[in-house]
């Protein structure tokens, strides 16, 4: 089975308003085992919409509608739908009863404009929307098209995205499964790299990237992490899981000690997690990360976290090798830890000198500085935590 999406709305083609229904129903549909084909973004135009909607019901089965359904004059979905497949608006007096009942309850009062709600194309379905007064509907499309050997529909639900979420999962998705009889489900999982790149993460999995079908993978790059996202089709989750374990386990073996973690993992949970396995405490002294690092720390209320010192940059007579270890000594002292990272400037190199001492011994590493401000900031914390990640895994066992 093939479906599209139609999302109408000048105020979508003009950016106004973000095309949040077409993620969502993207993402839901997908994961329903529903085969998107194409979608298509169109202004409040009759004949557009008409010939939008005409073309894609004759490549397939399903046309899934957003918005325009409403009681003004620019709402023409109803109209558009009724004219190109030679099914007139008619009145139906069940739905006038519903959109009074719920004026009532609502303490508004109807508008003459109201009445056209209650209008649907002879022998559509209605849907019920129990968030709003525009009932979503349900036509077939009976033409006989030359050449057309598949049944078409056109399902029109409401804009407004919290009546569409729900009309889409309660009613439309349901329905599509059992009238096309699908029963798979769209599983996926997510692991996080750090320390990587997305081009180096690319050419060390590309290969299995290439030869994708079931499970498939994409890779995201963030300025936290690289994501590989890991996807499968299957009768059940349990089965989909079955065929993602040993794409996982491959992975794993390509990027020794790179994977972090999954999808609801972050670096700073890690590392918290890491120091608190072994009893492990941590103070840090930041400089050009301006505080990055501990605001991640505070943010999670890592358990393992006692205290960081933000100091300006500066060059002095001592080495910055030197002045690290200096200032390590004092801030354990200061916050009572076992462990500390102490980042300074190297301000001729345009780098950040990392020094991390722990009960297993030090590590030094250097993080070289791209991009500005807060981003600039936020990559360097997250390169020292990767490092302490590193070096934890490195000097300890689990
Ligand atoms: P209404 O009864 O509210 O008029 P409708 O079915 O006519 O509903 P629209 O008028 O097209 O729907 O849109 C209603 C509201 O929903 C708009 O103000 C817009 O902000 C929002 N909306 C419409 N389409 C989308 C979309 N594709 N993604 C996100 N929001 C949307
Ligand atoms: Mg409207």
């Amino acid at each position: 089975m093939q479906a599209e999406m139609m999302m109408i709305g000048t105020e979508l083609l003009l950016g106004q308003v973000q095309d949040t229904n077409a993620t969502f129903m993207g993402q839901t549909l997908a994961e329903h085992g529903i085969n998107l084909y194409q979608k298509t973004t169109i202004g409040d135009n009759p004949a557009r919409i008409k010939d939008a909607l005409d073309a894609a019901l004759r490549r397939s089965e399903v046309v899934l509608c957003s918005g325009g359904l409403g009681p003004t004059e620019d709402d023409i979905t109803r109209e558009c739908v009724a004219e190109l497949l030679g099914r007139p608006l008619e009145y139906r007096p069940e739905l006038y009863t519903a959109i009074e009942q719920r004026f009532a309850l609502t303490g508004r009062t109807l508008t003459e404009n109201n009445r056209k709600q209650a209008m649907a194309p002879k022998g559509a379905e209605i849907i019920e929307n129990p968030n709003g007064t525009a009932p979503g509907i349900l036509v077939e499309d009976t033409r006989a098209l030359p050449g057309r050997t598949h049944p078409a529909y056109v399902i029109c639900m409401p804009g407004v995205p919290h009546e569409l979420h729900a009309m889409l999962l309660d009613w439309v998705v349901p329905w599509l499964r059992n009238r096309f009889g699908l029963s798979g489900v769209l599983h996926y999982r997510v692991l996080k790299v750090c320390g990587m790149g997305e081009s180096r993460v690319d050419s060390a999995i590309g290969d299995l990237i290439q030869a994708q079908q079931n499970p498939t993978i994409g890779l995201l790059a963030g300025p936290d992490a690289v994501r590989i996202r890991l996807a499968a089709y299957a009768e059940s989750i349990p089965a989909a899981d079955a065929l993602i374990d040993p794409l996982e386990d491959t992975i794993r073996k390509r990027l020794p000690g790179r994977i972090m973690g999954y999808e609801e993992d972050t670096l700073e949970s890690v590392v918290d997690r890491l120091l608190s396995e072994r009893g492990w405490s941590l103070s840090v002294v930041e400089t050009a990360s301006g505080g990055a690092l501990a605001q991640r720390m505070i943010g999670i209320a890592a358990s393992s976290f006692a205290g960081a010192q933000v100091l300006p940059i500066q060059q002095d007579a001592l080495t910055v090798e030197e002045r690290a270890v200096d200032l390590a000594g004092d801030c354990m002292l200061q916050y009572k830890t076992n462990c500390t990272l102490v980042l300074l400037e190297k301000v001729v190199q345009n780098a950040t000198f990392a020094l991390w001492m722990s009960p297993k011994g030090t590590h030094q590493w250097e993080i070289s500085h791209y991009g500005q401000g807060a981003r600039r900031q936020l990559r360097i914390a997250m390169a020292a935590l990767e490092g302490v990640r590193q070096a934890i895994l490195e000097t300890t066992e689990v």
